[in-house]
């Protein structure tokens, strides 16, 4: 048995156990994602997959195949990648285009500007990691669906007190003690009197 890393495009990152018959698993001692597997990792090999490489039905060489690429490219290609996990698998591409000599951007403009953004604001864009959550009595979420997009730190969420900030009815806004239901641009307001209100009673710390 190996133990590897789900590559698919989520920030989860599940710990799986690869047997020898290329049996996937959910690692059941992992400290966070505790043997879960989604139903895509679940039913991986039930999904059709590419095997060969192939030009226009004919089989042809991995070499040929990147050859025929690399023309069809010609010269001028910037290597622009917009979202995504930060995987190492998910570097395949990026290898994959510098190697044909395309020109490699840094950063998005969605992740990688709203990353600078934050950088710009408060010094270091931070994600919360479920060891802190699980420390904490109250949680806020604010603009995120957890139930959708981090899967992983539900468990850590149990008996806590859970304030959602968001416009919308969210599967975690539902699930929490007190829904802020701001309008569309309305947090900047509620972050504006939340810091006045921490700032007046000396908690910014
Ligand atoms: S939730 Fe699914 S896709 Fe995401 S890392 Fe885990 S197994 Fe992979």
């Amino acid at each position: 048995m190996k133990l590897t890393t789900c590559p698919l495009d989520c920030f989860d990152g599940c710990s799986i156990e690869v047997d020898e018959n290329l049996k996937l698993k959910g690692d059941k001692s992992h400290p966070i994602t505790q043997g879960y597997l989604c139903p895509n990792m679940n039913n991986f090999h039930k999904f059709a997959r590419i095997e060969k490489t192939t030009l226009n039905g004919k089989e042809i060489s991995i070499d040929e195949a990147v050859e025929t690429i690399k023309e069809k490219l010609g010269k001028k290609t910037v290597y622009f990648r917009g979202s995504g996990n930060l995987g190492v698998m998910q570097g395949v591409t990026k290898l994959f285009f510098a190697k044909v000599g395309a020109d490699i951007s840094k950063g998005s403009l969605c992740e990688g500007a709203g990353a600078y953004g934050i950088e710009e604001g408060r010094g270091a864009s931070l994600s919360w990691s479920p060891e802190r959550v699980d420390e904490s009595e109250v949680v806020i979420v604010w603009g995120l669906n957890s139930s959708v997009t981090n899967s992983h730190v539900l468990p850590a969420l149990k008996g806590k007190t859970i304030i959602v900030i968001d416009p919308y009815i969210t599967d975690i806004a539902k699930k929490s003690d007190l829904h802020v239901k701001v309008k569309p641009r309305g947090d900047i307001y509620l972050a504006m009197l939340l810091s006045r209100m921490a700032y007046m009673d000396q908690m910014e710390d």
